[in-house]
């Protein structure tokens, strides 16, 4: 075990009593695909509650890729408040960060990523938020850069490729 695992085990224990309050968002049970349509359904109110969750760490995407990596063999530290954008995953010695975005939260830019439609009501709303958020992680993702970190960055909707996924973390840590 490397000197991290406490720490991680630690975040993961909080992550199970948060995400157990919110069983109605359980994403781990249900195909990622189906979000966006129930979405368009939802009253404004309860959408700015799914999404301020979505947009909280710890979620179920994350949580993944944290149980994959960490079963890779691979060690981190969770969302060092001293680096910009307080990466999801950090790989200090590596000197390499992994977010875990959120399609819709974070703008997905894939024109194929159905989880980055944006709704159809309140848009106005929506949008400038949105692409708002998407600034802000490319400037952090940016100043990571230029700090000397190597960034990679991991989409809801390429999650489930689980084989695939484990490639991509393994060249990236690797290398
Ligand atoms: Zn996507």
């Amino acid at each position: 075990m490397g000197k991290d695992s406490g720490e991680c085990e630690v975040e993961t224990g909080a992550a199970v009593v948060k995400e157990s309050a919110l069983a109605e968002y359980r994403i781990d049970s249900a195909p990622l695909v189906d979000i966006p349509r129930r979405t368009d359904t939802l009253t404004s109110a309860a959408r700015s509650e799914r999404m301020s969750r979505i947009h909280g760490k710890d979620t179920q995407p994350e949580m993944k890729i944290r149980r994959l990596v960490h079963g890779m063999g691979y060690r981190y530290r969770l969302h060092r408040r001293d680096l910009p954008g307080k990466p999801d995953l950090v790989f200090s010695s590596r000197r390499k960060v992994i977010f875990v975005h959120g399609c819709f939260w974070h703008r997905h830019p894939d024109a194929r990523c159905k989880l980055a439609r944006l709704p159809k009501s309140r848009l106005d709303f929506w949008q400038p938020k949105l692409e708002n958020n998407r600034a802000r992680d490319l400037e952090k993702q940016k100043q990571l850069v230029e700090d000397g970190w190597r960034v990679l960055v991991l989409w809801e909707c390429e999650l489930r490729d689980a084989s695939g996924l484990e490639q991509r973390l393994r060249s990236f840590l690797d290398d």
